[in-house]
């Protein structure tokens, strides 16, 4: 009989695993963590019993979190990952050259220690880039206490239940306004839509009266069950979420960065999203 770990995220569906192995189990000072070897999405890992990453599609999502922004900006030279414990968003930041400071404030250093244990993969030596700096605190005490400024700022958080519900808050938004230089950009994992669809309106509500330009766009990952994964968007360089597809397309060619989700038409297809949404924004 094998086992099989299921999701709890949401009330009467989940996606279920079937695990080869269970590679570490605890609960850490701020959450219960489980990373274990799956028979169909590589090794996996869960957080107070959501599905946080997998190796199978995780370059999905942080291709997304990462390029968009980046390539849009086009000159990034620093930037704040809030979260991303595992390490593949940092990753795929530092591919960027003209990335000087990639500074990641998780609040979990146990996430860390078993995620380039367990998922090497995913940070693949990230975190010992000198251009990486890794702060353990709240992200929402980071931002609204920090004196330094980014040109992107991403968050990579949990769902916003337990220690990440105030990733999802105005006064972390407020702190991010505060952190941003002039044209810098706010992306952040926003949840499945259609599954649940307040947390896209309730962030819309709470960037649109902070930023002169706010959206979302999107990508299917097939371990974030039930739709499209949503990323808000938020800048007071409205241009920005605008950019040419023939300056994405240069911007991507000259930074030599291998992508296996990402380019640059999909790019400006991902912030064309479903009428449902589009309604709910109005
Ligand atoms: N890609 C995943 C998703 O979309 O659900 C998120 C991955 S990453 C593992 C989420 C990270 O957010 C975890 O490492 C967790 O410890 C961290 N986190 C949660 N709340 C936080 C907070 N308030 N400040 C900083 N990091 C936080």
């Amino acid at each position: 009989m094998s086992e099989w770990f299921n999701e709890t995220l949401h009330n009467g569906y989940h996606q279920g695993f079937e695990v080869a192995e269970v590679l570490f189990e605890n609960k850490t000072d701020h959450q219960h963590l489980v990373i274990f070897e799956s028979t169909s999405f590589g090794r996996v890992m869960a957080l107070d019993g959501i599905i946080q990453t997998t190796e199978r599609d995780e370059f999905i999502y942080h291709e997304m979190l990462a390029h968009v922004p980046l390539f849009a900006h086009g000159q990034a030279k620093d930037v704040l990952i809030i979260g991303g414990g595992d390490g593949g968003l940092l990753r795929e930041v530092l591919k960027h050259q003209n990335v000087e400071r990639a500074v990641q404030v998780e609040i979990d250093q146990a996430v860390i220690d078993m995620c380039v244990k367990y998922l090497p993969n995913h940070s693949a030596g990230a975190y010992d880039n000198p251009r990486a700096e890794i702060v353990i605190n709240d992200g929402i005490e980071y931002v609204k206490t920090t004196d330094r400024q980014f040109d992107i700022i991403l968050s990579d958080s949990t769902d916003p239940i337990g220690p990440g519900e105030v990733l999802f808050t105005s006064p972390f938004y407020e702190g991010i306004k505060r952190c941003l230089k002039p044209g810098g950009i706010f992306a952040a994992q926003n949840g499945v839509a259609f599954m649940q669809p307040d947390e896209v309106s309730t962030t819309n509500k709470r960037l649109s009266p902070l930023f002169t330009d706010t959206g979302f766009y999107s990508a299917p990952v097939p371990t974030y069950i039930g739709g499209l994964m949503t990323f808000a968007w938020a800048s007071d360089n409205a241009a920005a979420r605008q950019t040419a597809l023939a300056t994405l397309e240069q911007r991507y060619q000259d930074s030599g960065i291998q992508t296996r989700y990402y380019n640059p038409a999909l790019h400006q297809g991902s912030f064309a999203l479903p009428q449902y949404l589009v309604d709910s924004l109005s």
